[in-house]
Order: structure tokens, then sequence, then C-alpha cells
């Protein structure tokens, strides 16, 4: 049944809570807010009892998938499980009831928290100095874009090309454009990866950076990175690395031991923010040591034992968000970083590409997998063969919600066809690694036998199929009080 809006439930004169009548008198001779300023009616608002909202929103939450309900294959997007423990240090009030403008000496240990977080990033990746301002991995990379554009007029030269693999997330290309670079498209190799040839021929004297992902969309490492770094290097262009995919690497392989230059990190993403639904993230960017001084201002700096703010930097691309940035995630981060250690975060890393590879060999004969080498953290399938029988890769992944499972991301990379993108996370067990398996095995069954099952799918959710670019093309932004409501609130 439908959830009816919290504004439908509204009776008039329904209270939450009642307060005595004040014993103070009222003051009439100042008022707080000049009269012109009042409004003439109350707003509109549900009146409803302190049940009808925590049923209204208890009920709104259990119709949506979480990772703290069900599996959650998201490909790219590391969609693992978040450990409360982190939630708990980050609601402490010595960080939660901070404000950005208390003077250095009152958040010493803010401060000091962000400092070794820079440290141990720079210790997981090679690399010699981070920021920890930008609130995103998309924002990450433009704020790279921005140093790396910057290095380049300090040489005084014009650079005006990015070279992109065929199978980068679409930010790249959207944040390389936003940054005024032109996009020179790279295609992959017949094994996924960036084939050096055609890099050797795309790499013209006016490539200011090739921006990789590593390991890929694909799940592939990468294996020619140092090479690819030396020639970039030749003709002094720099490598830019998206590093959402570090849950792959943590242990493993340094990208600043490769030679990578510049790099995002997505910390919701591999250092367990919950993030669904474009909630908070953080999107750290790392450089080696020689372009420390074009990192966004302020940053933390450490005298003996005190923090401060550095704000000069004539080199700086400056400030890329309100104050310095979304310090919550940061302090997820920190703990998920301490609480697993180097050993944990390298097994970490380790169980989620045994994981992938466990599903991917279990896929197999099931659905086809194109890029067939060992994975790292995730694969992708293709669904091609379910074409005849008139099932897209999208059907499938309604279907799959039937079964009590979220979709894996579909349609992406662009270059396989009906692709499913699987990343199961470190954090699942066999038995939901074979249950995933045995669903996706039923409803191919399904697809050959009784199609449209699948076509109309989903069938047990609290909505069907929704018109996904509705809500973007035509927003409804005015609500309009019912009529109760309304009269009620011109009394
Ligand atoms: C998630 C992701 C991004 C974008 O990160 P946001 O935090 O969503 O902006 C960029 N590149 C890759 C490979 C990703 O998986």
């Amino acid at each position: 049944m439908a959830e009816p809006l919290i504004f439908e439930r509204s009776v008039t004169g329904r209270r939450g809570w009642r307060l005595p009548p004040s014993d103070i008198a009222r003051d009439t001779s100042s008022p707080p807010v000049p009269a012109e300023h009042l409004r003439r009616d109350p707003p509109a608002l549900p009146e409803v009892a302190e049940f009808d909202v925590v049923r209204h929103y208890t009920r709104l939450s259990q119709q949506n998938f979480s990772v703290d309900t069900n599996f959650y294959p998201l490909g790219s997007c590391t969609m693992k499980y978040n450990p409360k423990l982190n939630e708990r240090v980050a609601a402490l009030p010595g960080f939660a009831w901070l404000h950005p403008l208390q003077p250095a000496e009152h958040v010493q240990g803010m401060l000091q928290l962000m400092h070794e977080l820079e440290q141990l990033l720079c210790a997981i990746t090679g690399m010699g100095a981070f920021t920890l301002q930008p609130a995103a991995g998309a924002q990450g990379e433009l704020t790279g874009l921005k140093i790396i554009a910057a290095y380049h007029r300090r040489k005084r030269r014009r650079r005006s090309t990015i070279l992109i693999p065929d199978s980068a997330h679409g930010t790249n290309p959207a944040s390389a454009a936003l940054s005024g670079f032109q996009v020179v498209q790279l295609k992959s190799g017949p094994n996924g990866l960036i084939d050096l040839t055609e890099l050797k021929h795309k790499l013209t004297g006016d490539v200011a950076a090739l921006m990789l992902t590593n390991p890929n969309t694909l799940g592939l490492f990468e294996r020619e990175i140092r090479a690819i770094c030396a020639l970039l290097h030749e003709r002094d262009a720099l490598v830019y690395m998206d590093g959402a995919n570090m849950n792959a690497l943590l242990g493993i392989a340094r990208p600043g031991d490769a030679g990578v230059d510049v790099l995002q990190l997505n910390l919701h993403k591999t250092f367990s923010t919950p993030h669904g639904g474009g909630g908070p993230g953080a999107g750290p960017v790392g450089v080696k040591a020689s372009l420390e001084g074009f990192l966004p201002l302020p940053r933390v700096r450490q005298r003996g034992a005190r923090f401060s703010w550095a704000d000069q930097g004539r080199a700086s691309v400056g400030r890329v968000h309100g104050f310095y940035g979304n310090v919550g995630m940061l302090v997820r981060a920190y703990a998920y970083i301490r609480t697993l250690g180097q050993e944990g975060l390298s097994r970490a890393s380790r169980v989620a590409i045994t994981n992938a590879n466990y599903l991917k060999a279990k896929l197999h004969g099931v659905l086809s997998v194109p890029f067939d080498d060992p994975c790292l953290h995730e694969f992708v399938v293709s669904l091609k063969g379910l074409r005849a029988h008139g099932v897209s890769a999208g059907d499938v992944a309604k279907r799959l919600l039937d079964y009590g499972f979220y979709a894996p991301t579909v349609y992406f990379p662009l270059i396989v066809e009906e692709a499913l993108m699987i990343e199961p996370t470190e954090t699942e067990s066999k038995q939901t690694l074979d249950a995933f398996v045995d669903a996706l095995q039923r409803i191919v069954e399904e697809a050959r036998t009784n199609p449209d099952v699948v076509r109309r799918a989903p069938q047990r959710m609290p909505v069907q199929r929704l018109d996904e670019v509705k809500a973007a093309r035509e927003p409804n932004l005015r609500w309009s009080a019912p009529k109760s409501l309304a009269a009620h609130g011109s009394q």
C-alpha cells in the first residue's frame, strides 16, 4: 500500500506535545521581529502526533533497500557494510558540536585528526600530500584537474587536452570539460586495458594529462601503469588517477609508487561512510610532493604539539569548499583506518578481490563474462544473450529486487553491451554470494521460459517501474496544502 504524504495524515488540532501556559508576562513593548516581517498566516505544517511521525518515517525507511538490510552489489560504488562504530565516533560531542568558526586553539583535536588522516592517506597511496576539502569524488577530480592546469600555467605553456579511456566513469570527461580542457578518448585494447599503441598515437604535445582509473571500471588492473606514467612524463604531461576503486589496492599497491602525480580517493566508498542517495561524501586529493604548493587552502599545519590553519600560498588553486569539507566523513574514515590498521586494510582488499573472483567463477556458464582475466574487486557481465528473449539488463536488474537483492550497476561501462557491473565487497559472506548466484540463475531461466515475468518486474515492491527521468525533467517543487490545512492556516 502506498504510504500517504505526512500532510495527508494531518488532523486539525492534533499535536505531538502540549506545553503548559507560560507564567512569564509577554513583553509587547519591543517585538523581537518588526511587524512588517511577520507572516500573516501560520505555516501550513501537518498536524500530527509523535507516533504519526515515527510510524510514517519508519514505514518509508522500510520501503528502501539499504546496505543494512540487503546485499547491494552496485558496481563502482563500493556499497560495503559501514561499521556502526564509525557513526558513534563521528557523533561524539567533541566532533559533532564543533563550529567551523571556532578558533584553532579550541579545535586542536579535530585539527590533529585531519592532519593524521592526511598522513595516513599519504602512507596508503604513496602520495606526498593531501587536501581533505573536496566533498565528493567528482569534486576531487575537478580539484585535481585545476592543479594540473596550474602546473602547466606555471611552466608558461598551453596544454589543452586530457586523454581519457573509453571505459572511464562519466564524471571524468565531465570534470575535464568543466575545467576547460578538450577530452580525447582512448579506445581500450581487446583485453579491456589501455592500449599502449593507441596511447602513443594520441600523446601529442598538447596533452596536459592522462586521466585513468586503476583498477579500471571493468575491475581490471592496468598492468602497464609504470610504462604508461613514464610515457606521459617523457612529455612533461601528468598522470591523474581516479582512485574511487582504491578498495582493491589497500596494502597491495600504491599509486604514488607507480608514478601517479595526482589522485582522488572516495572516502565514502573505500573508507566506509554510508553514501546512498547522494549523502555527504569526501573526495580528498593527493599529489606528489613537488605539486604540494598547488593544493587548496587552508591547510592544517603542525608546529610541535600545536595545530593551526595555514592560508598563505601563492601557487594554490584556492579554496574548493566552504570551511574544511565534510569533516564528519573525515572522522568516519579516520576511525575506520585506525580500527583496521595496516593488516586489516590489506585483508579487506584481499577479501574484496577474492569475493569478486568467486562470484565471477560461479556466474560462468550462467552469463557471459566479456573480459575474463582475473579481476580485482568488481567485474562486468553481459546479458546480450537474453536479447533474443526480449529481456534486457535493466529487466534482470529489476527482477533481482523481487529476489531481495539490490541491483548491480547497469549499462556501465559503456563499452560492454547490456552490462551488469557487480561489486560484492569484502563484507559479504559466502552464503550471500551463493544466494545471489542462485537468484541470477533462476532469473536467466525465467527469461528463457517466461520472459514476461522478468519484463514486468519488480512485482513485489511498493512501486513498479517509475519514469526515471520525469522527476528531473518536470520537478514538482510546489506542494499545495489540502483544503482542510489551508482553511486552518488562515484562521
Ligand atoms: C563513484 C565514482 C566517481 C564519482 O564519485 P562521487 O563521489 O560520486 O562524485 C568517479 N569515478 C569512479 C570510478 C567512481 O566509481
